[in-house]
């Protein structure tokens, strides 16, 4: 079984999502819809802060949260305000490919290099903070972990569909995570 399922056309769209905004994000992201004017936020996007990552949404449709390895730990305020507030009831959680968050601890020289030349830190405190917070930031895997985020968005929030996917940055397209095969 395929772990990620390709959307080239709304065919592939899961009928589950038909009429909501998790259907119209991968229709305006990966088939190019006309967009349309939004007065108020439809859903909410959590997202890498990774720069590859660009999204085709029309402006007012989304709220979005970007953190590396779209981790959405210490983000539950702002997840909970979108939701009661801003009155989304849709969430995706994108992670994507070759996501620098897999691959901390082979830039764990350059991270304390960096952070004393550029930021004046000393060696010791930058030493501290990536040694603390690489345990709690770093992923393993790209798909297991939104897939771990998006079951503890679902458990937190009861009421509101959370959806995983994954970003290709070699193509910039979308793919939902197929969780038959998970
Ligand atoms: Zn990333």
């Amino acid at each position: 079984m395929k772990r990620l399922l390709n959307i080239s056309d709304s065919g592939e769209i899961p009928k589950e999502y038909k009429d909501t905004p998790i259907f119209r994000l991968l229709e305006y992201h990966n088939l190019g819809l006309k967009h349309e004017i939004f007065s108020d936020p439809q859903m909410l996007i959590g997202t890498c802060m990774d720069f590859r990552l660009s999204f085709n949404i029309p402006r007012n449709f989304a709220f979005m949260i970007r953190t590396g390895g779209a981790n959405m730990k210490n983000m539950e305020f702002k997840l909970s305000y979108a939701i009661s507030v801003g009155g989304i009831k849709h969430i995706a959680i994108i992670g994507h490919s070759d996501c620098a968050m897999t691959k901390l601890r082979i830039n764990e020289k350059k991270f304390v290099r960096g952070l004393v030349k550029y930021a004046k830190w000393s060696e010791k405190l930058a030493i501290k903070h990536f040694n603390t917070k690489s345990t709690v930031f770093g992923i393993k895997d790209e798909i297991d972990f939104t897939l771990k985020e998006t079951k503890r968005l679902r458990k937190l929030y009861p009421g509101i569909t959370v959806v995983p996917m994954i970003y290709q940055v070699e193509d910039s397209r979308l793919s939902l995570i197929n969780e038959v095969s998970s």
